[in-house]
């Protein structure tokens, strides 16, 4: 018998979840994102999933690869870009499309000697300060992509910091909105901005393609609870009771014996432990399902 710690994922959600996302981004096309093995999902069951997405967003270019030689037909994105000149061949085999963020890529670009054509996400740091060009430096990297033949669509892209938090005074969302719309002022590309909270929170936030990934797995972006935005969970740990021990009051449990018994107790333990990736951190009281 295999141990019976078992993590079950339930394609039906991840469908119904991206039907969630589809209609609060009103007409805005959707890049269902699966990074990270679909946020621990598992990359096919991801692509089968989000099979009605309009394409398939991630960050490691050899999942990407994967995805085609899984089928997947419609558009991959990039979301970080490539990291390293000899990726643009790549790119052009597996018909990618990728962000650039840095002067670095686009330099990739114009030294690659390749035809392309190359679909780009050209990213603006809109002040969360992660990747992107600030707003005063995006027009002329947007002219140097525009000036390389090999370069395609050049779609907009920025990413904010709290859509879940819209007034947080470290970055308002709408200072945020603000510069984004002065940066790319008279560029008429197609718009990229919305991740989970955005899309779920904010429909005024003009653009052509959202990109929400936590909500498609059932967890909240934050902002209110999953069950409240309608969402359900795709994935379902489960196990079992191993074992049963009958414990005196004053007696301790586990590392750091952090449970101590107030009165005498039976405890069922359960197979699952911080190497599984069960939460190291989750405090005494975290709930389960018996
Ligand atoms: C991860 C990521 C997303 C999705 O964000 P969620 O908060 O999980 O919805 C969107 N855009 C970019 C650029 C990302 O890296």
């Amino acid at each position: 018998m295999p141990r019976p710690l078992v993590a079950t994922i339930d394609i039906s959600a991840l469908q119904h979840n991206l039907r969630i996302a589809k209609s609060h981004a009103l007409d805005a096309k959707i890049w269902a994102v699966v990074k990270a093995n679909a946020y621990g999902h598992g990359l096919e069951r991801g692509m089968r999933g989000f099979a009605e997405a309009d394409g398939l967003a991630l960050i490691e270019p050899e999942n990407a690869v994967r995805l085609r030689e899984l089928g997947w037909q419609k558009p991959i994105l990039l979301l970080e870009g490539i990291f390293d000149a000899a990726d643009l061949e790549t790119m052009v085999r597996a018909r990618l499309e990728f962000a650039v963020h840095c002067i670095e890529q686009i330099v990739w670009l114009e030294r690659s000697g390749l035809s392309g054509p190359f679909d780009v996400h050209l990213k603006m740091n809109s002040g969360m300060n992660r990747l992107g060009f600030k707003p005063e430096a995006y027009r002329a990297a947007y002219q140097r992509l525009r000036a390389n033949p090999a370069v395609g669509k050049i779609t907009l892209m920025t990413h904010f910091a709290n859509a879940d938090d819209p007034l947080n005074p470290g970055l308002p969302l709408q200072q945020q909105a603000q510069q984004f719309e002065q940066g790319i002022a008279g560029l008429s590309e197609e718009r990229s901005v919305a991740n989970s909270a955005a899309d779920l929170m904010h429909p005024e936030l003009k653009s052509d393609w959202v990109r929400p990934g936590i909500m498609l797995y059932g967890a909240t972006p934050g902002g209110a609870s999953a069950e409240q935005f309608g969402l359900k969970p795709a994935m379902t740990l489960t196990s079992k009771i191993i074992g049963i021990q009958r414990i005196g009051a004053g007696e301790a449990i586990g590392y750091g014996s952090r449970f101590v018994a107030a009165a005498p107790m039976v405890v069922g333990v359960v197979a699952c432990g911080y190497a599984d990736g069960y939460p190291r951190r989750a405090p005494n009281g975290t709930p389960v399902l018996v």
